[in-house]
């Protein structure tokens, strides 16, 4: 056993028992376990840890606990990325995957998969998975994954907007909700016979999914999710 001190900046303290949060707490690790390893039996999956350090040096994930260490863990600051992120809601987060598909940002969302298709489809696809399971995160196999602490998907997308900095990436409106795929823009005559007339008379343009050939169009119910979207992450879309 290695007894060390550890201490775990701003966000990261919710994922601690009560009495470890904001606190700097002395531990005992496990023989020979990694920062990794220590760091998850105390409850923060390696995915939510930015950076490191131990003893006021830039550490690594598998440096090797040993006595008398003092561990400081740092949370994810917002940043921009230079493409666009592509997300894997996991089941529980439907409501935030079609959040995230409104604004346009490619989120696959399948309640059947299990956890080991679910981590090699997004390390596959190179995508962010998204979770509220801590035990899914600490697979060393996740490379790209956020732990979403909020319950609701408005709160749950200002989260991940705020990790990812999405607002420069954002398409809003350019996904089908259902399908995930890009829709395609289509001309009044072909939506005729497919919207109802008074539909197709009102409104200049339209998309459609190529995947469920739905058809979108900017009516009541597309300004009422522009101004949801505006109004939770205080953009203008
Ligand atoms: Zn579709």
């Amino acid at each position: 056993m290695a007894t060390a001190t550890f201490r775990f900046h701003g966000a990261l303290g919710e994922l601690l028992a009560r009495e470890r949060r904001g606190v700097t707490f002395v531990t005992a690790c496990a023989r020979a376990a990694t920062i990794k390893h220590a760091i998850e039996s105390l409850g923060v999956p390696h995915t939510e840890a930015a950076r490191l350090t131990v003893n006021g040096q830039p550490a690594t994930l598998s440096r090797i606990v040993r006595e008398g260490d003092a561990i400081e863990v740092f949370p994810h600051e917002s940043g921009a990325l230079d493409e666009a992120p592509l997300f894997f809601a996991d089941a529980h987060l439907g409501g935030l995957a079609r959040l995230l598909r409104m604004l346009g940002f490619d989120t696959a969302h399948d309640h059947a998969l299990h956890d080991r298709d679910i981590v090699a489809l997004a390390g596959r696809e190179r995508r962010v998975l998204l979770t509220r399971d801590r035990e899914l995160l600490k697979c060393r196999d996740v490379l790209r994954g956020c732990f979403v602490h909020a319950l609701k998907p408005e709160a749950q997308l200002r989260e991940v907007a705020a990790r990812y900095a999405i607002e420069r990436h954002m398409r809003p409106f350019t996904l089908c909700l259902h399908c995930n795929l890009r829709l395609e823009a289509i001309d009044k005559r072909e939506a005729a016979g497919r919207v109802p007339a008074s539909i197709a008379e009102r409104y200049p343009e339209f998309a459609r999914c190529a995947g469920c050939g739905r058809i979108y169009w900017q009516g009541s119910h597309w300004e009422r999710m522009r101004a949801m979207l505006g109004a939770s992450l205080a953009v203008r879309l």
